[in-house]
């Protein structure tokens, strides 16, 4: 079979936990679409898209069959207009179980041919969040082998006092 999965999310910025899923997923499909949620009213990022897209095209070079998109609007219409019929999600703790089951239920309701995968974290990997990674940032904490490490000066900079 011959897939494009779309992998969706805010990246804001994107951690050594997103790498892992972008890796793994990359072995698993023929092509995967790191899809970058555009800003919205609804959620405010601290990078902009243009810097979250810059980062995770940094961290993609080693994948060939892997690329970075932004979309607004319905991630179902996006897939679909990227001729994709897997979405791909990472799953952490239980506490993202409850978030995850109703977007993928809802996506099944607005698009049947789509199916979410999920992939479970790394046990290394499962604390890490771009919530706790800004935090540590914003205190000026060390975040060395939270992000990729062609991402930690830029993560460092947006935070800079
Ligand atoms: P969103 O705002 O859409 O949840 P995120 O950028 O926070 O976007 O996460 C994108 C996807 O990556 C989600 O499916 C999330 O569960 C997953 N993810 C985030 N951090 C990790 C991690 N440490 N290990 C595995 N998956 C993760």
């Amino acid at each position: 079979m011959d897939i494009t999965a779309i992998y969706p999310g805010s990246f804001d910025p994107a951690t050594l936990g997103h790498l892992d899923i972008i890796g793994r997923a990359s072995k698993l499909f023929e092509r995967v679409v790191v899809s970058i949620s555009e800003s919205s009213n609804t959620k405010r990022f601290a990078f902009s898209e243009e810097q979250r897209l810059a980062m995770l095209g940094k961290i993609i070079k080693p994948f060939p069959n892997v690329s970075v998109a932004t979309f607004g609007g319905l991630l179902t219409a996006f897939a679909r207009s990227r001729g994709s019929a897997v979405l791909v999600r990472g799953l952490r703790a239980i506490s993202d179980f409850e978030y995850e089951f109703q977007m993928a239920s809802m996506n099944r309701y607005l698009a049947k041919e789509i199916e979410t995968v999920f992939m479970m974290t790394s046990p290394k990997y499962h604390y890490l969040s771009s919530s706790i990674v800004k935090e540590i940032a914003r205190l000026q904490g060390d975040i060395t082998g939270l992000v990729p490490p062609e991402l930690v000066e830029d993560v460092q900079a947006q935070f800079q006092l």
